[in-house]
């Protein structure tokens, strides 16, 4: 098969070498001179599957909307919609002039309609793609929780051919497949992106893309939503864990890596077992200025450029070919409607041929929301000519006729359309959907036991060590261990959001063939080492934060019998907007537990299993050891019974910083000025942030000792690459790995700089007694900064490179501005 490719690939060059064109697009020519303007249209539109669904039409919208509490009581009920629905709350809230009010309804509307099973809509198909054309569908079926892999196989497979009898072009379907699949029962729960990160660990990271990119295909996905290119600099965003944390150049790498993997090597056609990437969220979403989820970013020009973008740059240079638009806005601009971001620098300056959809019901919000356009026509008008491609509508069938009519007005210029008509179009070519044969595959390895031993090294690997004092890790084989916290048998709170449904929540007998940290613990400790006595509990049926009544007293009774504590605590899921917070404390009553349990004078093991830092520089102290679990999803409690017991040892890092403080949040690359030390005289000006632990923080069960720095030049220009070599011995008694990272700082600049960046990195392993020679790379380009006039500076003058404690400087022998 890899031959055959290899052979058309090689036949496409050369007759690109011959024509100028390639035989993609050529073909792409052929198709879009047959098109009408409304099927070009219809490619630029992307609908949310209920639209295509069968529902009951007892429960259509416009019926529930209208109901009594009484009424809607009783079907709440009836179909055991408890846990999402309060039919008196939504009652109490309804008002027909704000649509929030009214989503609980539609919601509701599609849950009684489809309360009897799924199954698509015939006539509802050929409307949606006969009449509209429409190119694209999304989300997951069934609108309630992960479904079977034959339900997914058999309702894509009966889309693609509604789309083909309706439209004549086949449809693509995207998913969010964020860390696993998502939305298909069965399949193999990694690390959420955060832990993927902490990792450290490239290649790894790439096999989980694969993997993700198999279990996808399996369903019949060719879409894949992810991965997450957002920068976590915000660390109460509800959204960090989706991300790999705040280094622009760790997210670069790992998360290109990853997408990679989903994605395959061949850039213009996909084999049966990847799909297409879409990055996300371009560009800058990760920063809201508050802390809450799809709210207004402020970021300076130089960072937007420098940080924010460079993980998309690197991708899209690379050849991925999607990309999904911020939801919010930058400095008041709104993402979908940002020319600059979305068609000068990512179109234009990387002449990158892909797709740009938006977000989730992005462009009615310029009007609803952000007050940035009159009214939907106003917005799709803003929008398309910005750059956008393809429109994530999702709900509302009129966006076509606006569109058409926008055309018909020339105020969206016919040459806009046809450009995006292609881009998607050369998206479903690359995705095969045009290929004349759709090969028969088969997928053994969907939820296999090789899958699943892939995403028990990457929890491992993904667990941080932070502190271990007086050795209390590992722990003492026979020792009784007294476990608490509320996130200590819970399987959900060990995934986070999306995993099996968006929130993460009310699946958790989907969850049930893996181990909760409690049951780990029983399987590695046996159960007479094992008290459980949580303390304090979420309560499930409630929102996410809620907590049922602390038992505090019951679990520091349980302490007498106990050799150790180990407490769990952290948060329960959410995901998006539902997530934001006003508080980055841990609860007060997780506190509480953990200081009445370090009262009993029992040493205590702090687990903090969270999708982003919640504070805890009051109690932590009181903890003799920490490990952050972040969100290592399935397998995540039997990596931490499998760390703490030392059969495994820890090699995971952070790749945010922990905050200690709610005023004094801070990123590792903050601006070198910020760090102010002790000045003689009266005045202490030691006023730099104090954090929690440092980006890249992590310990081991072994020790590593670092050899001298040394660089292969000590003057450079801007065209070279610099190599770098150290050697690293493992001084301990174990085995372990270590990431390795380079990191550099410029030491004048004519913008402040930065307090140092990360350069380089690899991940080792090492036997007890072990040395390796590590060797590093950087292009001296990669040193440069944004300037106040938007332009890279490699500026003439020395840098110092920094790696595991050792230092080294270099000189830059001339500069360049561009
Ligand atoms: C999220 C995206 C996601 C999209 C489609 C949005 O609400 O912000 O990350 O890909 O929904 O499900």
């Amino acid at each position: 098969m890899k031959k055959l490719f290899a052979a058309a690939a090689l036949v496409a060059a050369l007759l690109t070498a011959c024509t100028g064109k390639s035989q993609m697009e050529k073909d792409l020519d052929k198709m879009i001179s047959k098109m009408t303007l409304e099927e070009k249209i219809g490619q630029m539109i992307q609908i949310e599957i209920s639209k295509i669904s069968w529902q009951n039409p007892e429960f259509d919208f416009y019926n529930v909307v209208k109901m009594g509490p009484e009424e809607l009581e009783a079907l709440i009920s009836k179909y055991r919609l408890g846990d999402k629905y309060n039919a008196q709350t939504m009652c109490r809230e309804r008002d027909v002039e704000n649509w929030n009010s009214l989503l609980p309804f539609y919601s509701l509307s599609i849950d009684l309609g489809t309360a009897e099973g799924f199954k698509l809509d015939r006539e509802k198909m050929r409307q949606v793609f006969g009449d509209l054309h429409v190119g694209s569908i999304l989300n997951m079926i069934g609108n309630k929780e992960a479904s079977p892999l034959e339900l997914w196989q058999k309702s894509i497979a009966e889309m693609e051919a509604a789309s083909m009898e309706f439209n004549g072009i086949p449809m693509i379907y995207g998913l969010d497949q964020v860390h696993g699949p998502t939305y298909i029962v069965g399949g193999t729960m990694f690390p959420q992106q955060i832990g993927m990160a902490a990792t450290f660990n490239t290649p790894l990271v790439a096999e989980l893309g694969e993997m993700n990119a198999y279990e996808t295909r399996a369903a019949g996905v060719r879409w894949c939503f992810g991965p997450s290119m957002d920068l976590a600099v915000e660390p109460t965003w509800s959204r960090c864990y989706e991300t790999w944390g705040e280094d622009p150049y760790l997210t670069s790498i790992m998360a290109g890596a990853y997408a990679r993997g989903l994605f395959g090597p061949d850039n213009d056609h996909i084999d049966a077992y990847h799909v297409i990437p879409c990055l996300k969220h371009y560009m800058g979403y990760g920063a809201p200025h508050n802390g809450i989820d799809r709210t207004n970013a402020v970021i300076s020009e130089a960072d937007q450029r420098e940080k924010h973008f460079e993980p998309f740059r690197r991708a899209a240079l690379d050849g991925i070919p999607s990309v999904m638009s911020n939801s919010s806005a930058i400095n008041g601009e709104p993402g979908v409607c940002n020319t600059r971001i979305l068609t000068d620098w990512l179109k234009d300056e990387c002449k990158w041929d892909g797709v740009i959809v938006t977000d989730w019901g992005d462009v009615g919000e310029l009007a609803r929301l952000f007050k940035a356009a009159n009214d939907p026509k106003d917005a799709i008008e803003k929008s398309i000519n910005a750059g956008i491609d393809m429109i994530m509508v999702p709900y509302d069938l009129t966006y076509n006729q606006l569109l058409k009519e926008l055309v018909e007005e020339k105020k969206v210029p016919m040459s806009r359309i046809d450009d995006a008509c292609r881009r998607v179009l050369r998206m479903k070519y690359r995705a095969g959907l045009f290929d004349s044969e759709q090969p028969e595959v088969e997928y053994p390895l969907f939820g296999s036991a090789e899958f699943a031993s892939k995403a028990l090294q990457a929890a491992i690997e993904s667990e941080v060590l932070l502190k271990n004092d007086g050795g209390i890790l590992p722990l003492k084989p026979g020792a009784k261990i007294l476990l608490c916290g509320p996130n200590a048998n819970s399987m959900r709170t060990l995934s986070g959001g999306w995993t099996l449904t968006w929130q993460g929540s009310k699946a958790e007998h989907l969850s049930d063939p893996y181990n909760t940290i409690y049951e780990a613990f029983v399987n590695r400790f046996g159960k007479k080492n094992v008290i459980y006595e949580p303390g304090v509990e979420y309560d499930f049926d409630a929102e996410w934060q809620v907590e049922k009544k602390p038992q505090i007293k019951k679990a520091v009774a349980r302490a007498a019998q106990a050799d150790v504590i180990v407490v769990c605590v952290g948060e329960n899921t959410y995901a998006e907007t539902q997530g934001s917070i006003k508080d980055a404390n841990l609860s007060e009553n997780q506190k509480e537990l953990v200081r009445a349990l370090a009262a009993t004078g029992k040493p205590v093991v702090m687990v903090l299993n969270e999708g982003r830092p919640r504070l805890i520089s009051d109690i932590e102290p009181l903890a003799g050891a920490i490990v952050d679990v972040l969100l290592p999803s399935h397998y995540g409690g039997d990596a931490l019974a499998a760390l703490l017991s030392g059969d495994e040892n820890f090699s995971g890092r952070l790749p945010f910083t922990y905050p200690a403080y709610p005023n004094a949040f801070t990123t590792y690359n903050f601006k070198v000025m910020e760090d102010r030390s002790t000045t003689p005289g009266i005045y202490n000006y030691e006023n730099h942030a104090s954090v929690q632990w440092w980006f890249g923080e992590g310990l081991s069960y072994t020790t590593f000792e670092y050899g001298d720095l040394s660089a292969d030049k000590e003057t450079f220009g801007a065209k070279d690459v610099l190599t770098f070599t150290i050697d690293v011995t493992n001084t301990g008694s174990r085995a372990g790995k270590e990431a390795v990272l380079l990191y550099s700082s410029d030491d004048v600049a004519s913008l402040m700089p930065d307090n140092r960046r990360l350069r380089a990195f690899t991940k080792i392993e090492l036997q007890p007694g072990e040395t390796k020679q590590v060797s590093l790379q950087i292009p001296a380009e990669d040193l440069a900064f944004v300037g106040a006039d938007g332009k890279y500076h490699l500026e003439e003058g020395s840098f110092t490179f920094m790696c595991g404690g050792k230092y080294l400087k270099a000189n830059c022998s001339e500069t360049v501005i561009k």
